[in-house]
């Protein structure tokens, strides 16, 4: 197994500064201390409720934004020391889609531009700009006709599936995916997330898929990675963590699935008490401890560290 991306010990902090003096006023710990590794060709889910820091993650990897602390490695160099072509090549390989595709694709560019002028960018003629895009729209089940369309002539799902052909016709080598479908009704959720599939296995690229939906990353994702307030605490195979997860928070994630069953239903499931912390306010020891059923005294005092348990199962609590 190969890494396409390494995270190290990544932080994100935003500090706000009065406007007179520009003093300090607050800071907002929204990453501290992350390690993320993707793995060539699979798929990496990232969850955790809204606020926990899941789409800084992708900000910095697609260099929106800049870390406070921590390297990002793609294929082993860090994506802050390259330069020039190395920049370039790098824009081509790590590609975005978002969780509302219109406000991602230009209202003023027909599709036919929105995609080609990818091909374009990266040296390719307007002939193989044109030829790609058709192949690509017919690859996400669009119709050629969609060429001369501008996005708003489209449904949230069609609008979708051009973000991934504009994506994937540069061919990258990782898509991140931050809550691709959230936006969509349920029976185009799995569409989208079939049509991901297909052209993975076509195509050969690995996915970081962010999402708040446990259910849908665990059928997804070949290894899952969970967060609350800017910290890993617990990552395994999607199959080990849904059977044998074993953190506090994510046993209440598990138990918080909606049982489709009514024999199965019990009033034994715990739910997470209390709001998530914002992170200006990131508590001191375990971050989750104020939430926390299985709270000891050490809880409030020490930081837990992402310890291996077994294999590839992580756990970031005093408990193991
Ligand atoms: Fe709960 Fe303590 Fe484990 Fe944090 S370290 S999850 S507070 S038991």
């Amino acid at each position: 197994m190969t890494d396409i991306l390494k995270i190290k010990d990544l932080t994100k902090h935003y500090v706000q500064k009065s406007a007179f003096f520009k003093k300090e006023t607050g800071r907002a710990n929204v990453l501290n201390g992350v390690d993320l590794t993707i793995i060539e060709n699979e798929i990496s889910g990232l969850i955790g409720e809204s606020g926990c820091g899941k789409s800084t993650i992708a900000k910095l990897i697609m260099m929106l934004e800049e870390s406070s602390s921590g390297t990002i490695s793609f294929r082993g160099e860090d994506i802050n020391s390259v330069s020039g072509r190395g920049k370039k090549n790098y824009y081509k390989n790590v590609q975005m889609i978002f969780q509302d595709p219109y406000s991602s694709l230009n209202p003023r560019m027909k599709v036919k531009n929105i995609i080609g002028e990818m091909i374009r960018i990266n040296g390719g003629s307007k002939r193989d700009a044109l030829l790609k895009t058709k192949e690509m729209l017919c690859e996400t089940g669009l119709e050629e006709s969609a060429m001369d369309k501008y996005p708003h002539e489209f449904s949230g799902g069609q609008r979708q599936r051009i973000a991934i052909a504009r994506a994937l016709v540069v061919r990258p080598k990782l898509l991140i995916a931050d809550e691709p479908v959230s936006a969509l009704d349920l029976a185009l959720q799995y569409k989208i997330i079939d049509l991901l599939l297909t052209l993975k296995a076509k195509y050969k690229f690995s996915i970081l898929y962010i999402s708040h939906d446990l259910n849908s990353v665990a059928k997804f994702c070949d290894n899952v990675s969970v967060m609350y307030l800017g910290k890993i605490m617990e990552k395994a195979s999607a199959d080990k963590l849904l059977k044998e997860g074993k953190h506090p928070y994510l046993k209440a994630l598990i138990e918080s699935i909606p049982i489709k069953d009514p024999l199965h239903r019990t009033d034994k499931r715990s739910v997470i008490k209390g709001e998530i912390p914002g992170p200006h306010n990131i508590p001191v020891g375990c971050p989750f401890h104020p939430r926390c059923p299985e709270r000891m005294a050490v809880c409030d005092q020490e930081i837990p560290v992402l310890k291996g348990i077994e294999g590839d199962h992580a756990v970031s609590c005093h408990l193991f």
